[in-house]
């Protein structure tokens, strides 16, 4: 079911196209110089996304900001082709149409049993709800991006180990693949992967050129560096972040060792901190710290998971190295409650000593459906013609 190969490196329209996926409609001349192309490339490439049914070319906004000739407007049309996200967790699905620009439209979750269903009956119905979803929106759906929540190989679209799912070796992309429409072009990948490419492009991360991305789950606790100057899908950088040792007399961990910081840190610890029954969801954290913590139940958190998340934030920025840590899901409550206590303990590190490095919290609510979407948009975006050709014939 593999779709066709594309050229190495991506075309002009597919610059062009990517430029303006990134600022929204902006005047020719911006999108241009953005992609780095000579005039005469941008008008052929212009000519051929309009073509497409990609853009429309409005004429320029009457303002005396450009000497010489005023630049027409490149706007995005609102049935061009777009993106089928999703997000499987173990007890739901949540999907959304992700469009060029960057918006997400008609999210919805939807039930979903992956602890109980076989990953072939999960996937079918996983299958049969993209569908209908793709038949009912308007303009030509592209691809399909799929984030799962464990270890994927994403060349091979294969889930390779999902613990909270029982999924090991699972086929993910040609199980898919039997139930969706032909020429879709499907991206899988890794939940916490995701979430930092969404923050990194659309949230909390922008601007970032080494972004440290660290989100917490109701169990474990995963991370990701991402270089703005490297491209994405080629050597990013996921990271086992959860399972660096800060206490090697510490409780026993998942993975065989011994005081790994997600057993200090993620919803299993929060929740024991402050004597709720089962883990916290980052949802459930969020919701339990607007409602309002007793201060006591504070001082809990301050006293039992605040002083490892330090401990491991600084280990972390002195070997990575980041301009900016974005801290998700369980953690990002956890920054608004102890802000500065986390600020003070991050300027321990010897490079934030020296060098700026910000903390800050994340900012979607779907960073992952941006991210899985940013992901699948990848062949439209290096190739649009290749690609909405195979997705004409569909
Ligand atoms: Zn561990």
């Amino acid at each position: 079911v593999r779709e066709p190969s594309l050229p190495p490196a991506p075309t002009a329209n597919g610059r062009l196209l990517a430029a303006l996926h990134q600022s929204g409609s902006a005047s020719r001349a911006k999108l241009t110089s953005a992609a780095g192309l000579a005039r005469s490339a941008a008008g052929s490439a212009v000519q051929e996304l309009q073509d497409l049914g990609v853009l429309v070319v409005r004429p320029p906004a009457a303002s005396g900001e450009t000497r010489g000739r005023p630049s027409p407007v490149l706007e995005l049309l609102d049935d061009g082709p777009w993106v089928a996200t999703c997000e499987l967790r173990p007890d739901a699905l949540r999907i959304g149409a992700a469009h060029l620009g960057r918006t997400l439209s008609a999210t919805r979750t939807l039930p979903c049993d992956a602890t109980t269903e076989s990953p072939a009956d999960v996937l079918a119905r996983v299958g049969r709800h993209l569908s209908r979803f793709i038949r009912k929106t308007p303009g030509p759906c592209v691809g399909v991006g799929l984030s799962l929540p464990g270890m994927v190989d994403t060349e091979a679209g294969v889930a390779k180990s999902i613990l909270s799912m029982s999924w090991h070796g699972v086929p993910v992309r040609s199980l898919l693949a039997r139930h969706l429409p032909k020429g879709l072009w499907l991206t899988i990948g890794r939940d916490a992967e995701f979430a930092a490419l969404g923050e990194h492009r659309v949230g909390a991360g922008r601007g970032a050129s080494r972004l440290l991305y660290l989100l917490g789950e109701a169990v474990g606790l995963g991370g990701m560096v991402i270089d703005s100057r490297i491209e994405w899908s080629r050597h990013q950088h996921a990271l086992q972040a959860g399972h660096m040792v800060v206490d090697p007399q510490g409780p026993r961990c998942l993975c065989g060792s011994r005081g790994c910081l997600e057993v200090f840190t993620d919803g299993r610890a929060i929740a024991r901190a402050v004597g709720a029954k089962g883990p916290f969801t980052p949802e459930g954290f969020q919701r339990a710290v607007v409602l309002g913590l007793t201060s006591r139940q504070v001082d809990r958190i301050r006293a039992q998971v605040l002083p490892r998340l330090r401990q491991g934030l600084v280990s972390l920025v002195n070997v990575l190295g980041p301009d900016m840590v974005v801290l998700g899901g369980v953690l990002a409550p956890l920054r608004d409650l102890a802000e500065e206590e986390l600020r003070s303990g991050l300027r321990q590190s010897v490079v934030a000593d020296v060098e700026h490095v910000t903390l800050v919290r994340s900012e979607l609510d779907d960073a992952v459906l941006f991210g899985a979407a940013e992901a699948a948009f990848e062949p439209l975006l290096h190739d649009p013609k290749a690609v909405l050709r195979v997705a004409a014939r569909a």
